[in-house]
């Protein structure tokens, strides 16, 4: 626990490029006024969709070494709520938990420099949006199930790479249509989630990731099954990232 692991080179990356720009739209849907004005002025042309992908395409930049292990936090199996509270209370680990109080705390601090800003909120979104796949919250020993081989249809694949994307592509939307097709909450449930914290958010995937384990099997043959079990899982939690990430661009700038 807490100790740090790289994902290799072929292991993927958290939400594909799909469920990041998915999770980035949907959270422009729900920002006030204020924060939009405030992030449009340090993203530019750029969307916060289109800025989601970043975080994981500089892991191609030796500079960035030193952040691969801000994507994920390792939380032991078997935990209940008020452990895994506990553990991210005394959390001192480099990891997605301390380095979001981290970016929210500094990117609250106006005299922040430009290029400085941009980049924080870049990988803030990023990461706010990485919780969310649940497989980011664990398990250490299999490298949040990189290590765990399955097949989805005739392509190999792995546990952590189903959620990242296999799930996501194989429903054959665009990120905008996708976040058009599953962007459906009432004013009470939107009140709910953005009353939670970071902490709630971290527990609410680390549940997901103990019925993603619930009967897999190492070599399993994934297919139509395995989507009709989970779709609608992925589809919340995709959803949650959205409504949680405007809450807290929300916070910072609106
Ligand atoms: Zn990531």
């Amino acid at each position: 626990m807490g100790i740090s692991f790289f994902y290799l080179p072929a292991a993927s990356m958290a939400w594909g490029v799909l469920g990041h720009r998915i999770v980035g739209q949907i959270a422009s849907t729900y920002l006030t006024p204020k924060a939009k004005a405030a992030i449009g002025k340090i993203l530019g042309n750029e969307s916060i969709a289109m800025a989601s992908n970043w975080g994981d395409f500089i892991k191609s930049d030796p500079t960035y070494d030193s952040i691969s292990a801000w994507h994920y936090v390792d939380i032991e199996p078997g935990l209940s709520k008020e452990a895994v509270i506990d553990f991210l209370n005394k959390d001192t680990a480099v990891d997605a938990y301390t380095k979001i109080n981290f970016l929210v705390k500094q990117l609250k601090n106006g005299q922040l420099p430009a290029a400085k800003k941009q980049f924080y909120l870049k990988i803030l979104i990023h990461l706010v949006e990485d919780i969310h796949q649940p497989l980011h919250v664990g398990r250490h020993e299999d490298m949040g199930g990189n290590k765990l081989k399955v097949s989805w249809f005739t392509m190999p694949s792995n546990l952590h790479r189903m959620w990242d994307e296999g799930l996501i592509n194989f429903q054959e939307l665009s990120y905008t249509e996708y976040a058009a097709a599953i962007n459906f909450t009432t004013p009470l449930q939107r009140k709910e989630m953005q009353q939670k914290n970071l902490k709630a958010w971290i527990y609410d995937s680390y549940q997901v990731v103990d019925k993603i384990y619930a009967g897999i099997q190492p070599d399993e043959k994934l297919s139509y099954q395995y989507n009709y079990k989970f779709i609608a899982i992925v589809n919340q939690q995709l959803l949650k990232g959205g409504i949680h990430l405007a809450s807290v661009l929300n916070e910072i700038f609106g």
